[in-house]
């Protein structure tokens, strides 16, 4: 017990840190954001023999050859987005379900979407075991979107595609944002979207970024 408590002493320091010298020197400054990301348990989305790189500023492999985005990486792509509590989200490739627990803090309900089911079935019921109720896990193909819980006043998706995938521009309400690494190759640049009430869109582009590819139908074929 005494070395339990220990660990997660030692965790939460580790995940100050993380805030401090990862997050907010590089400028993220939503403070809803800043205190989710020291409160959530990221070693919790790690594989176990992983745990000890769960804070580094780094993606982290996870199962079926993913990753867990890198600490900035997730902060930057949520503070686009600019939650402010009331909001349905669509977060695409759930992969350890970390984004989707820091979207879950943010907003009122996230609907994430998977395509490999195995991981889909390990970030719910880790999710579950964590205490989330506003997250529901979705296995399909993400590219596509999806529209049974569509409009989505934010859609972010953690996975690199060609292009921005047309269905998730139709499935965001006016107003809404959306966030993608976008490119060819083993790199892509951030990018982020909002629709316009008159129905226009506005495309700004944050840097570069490397993502795992984003599969299926509106991403790459294989
Ligand atoms: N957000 C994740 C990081 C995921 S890595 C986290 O916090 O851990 C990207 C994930 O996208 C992988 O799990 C991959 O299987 C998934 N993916 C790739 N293409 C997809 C698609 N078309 N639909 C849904 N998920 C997809």
């Amino acid at each position: 017990m005494a070395a339990k408590e220990a660990g997660t002493i030692a965790y939460e320091v580790l995940r100050d840190r993380m805030v401090q010298e990862q997050i907010e020197s590089r400028g993220i400054r939503d403070r809803r954001l800043l205190k989710v990301m020291r409160d959530t348990p990221r070693h919790a989305f790690v594989p176990d023999d992983r745990r000890d790189s769960a804070y580094w500023d780094m993606p982290v492999p996870i199962e079926h050859g993913q990753t867990i985005s890198q600490p900035y990486m997730v902060a930057l792509m949520t503070e686009l987005l600019r939650l402010t509590g009331d909001e349905t989200v669509l977060d695409v490739g759930t992969g350890s379900g970390y984004q989707a627990a820091i979207l879950a803090q943010l907003a009122r309900r996230v609907v994430s979407i998977e395509r490999i089911p195995e991981l889909a079935r390990t970030a719910a019921e880790r999710l579950a075991a964590l205490g989330f109720t506003n997250v529901e896990v979705v296995v399909a193909d993400g590219s596509a979107g999806w529209p049974e819980s569509a409009p989505y006043h934010a859609i972010l998706v953690a996975a690199g595609a060609p292009d921005i995938p047309e269905p998730l521009i139709a499935q965001l309400a006016p107003g809404g944002r959306l966030v993608v690494p976008v490119g060819s190759g083993g790199t892509q640049v951030l990018t982020a979207v909002q629709t316009l009430p008159d129905g226009t869109r506005m495309t700004e582009t944050h840097g570069p970024c490397v993502f795992v590819p984003l599969i299926g139908e509106h991403g790459w074929k294989h």
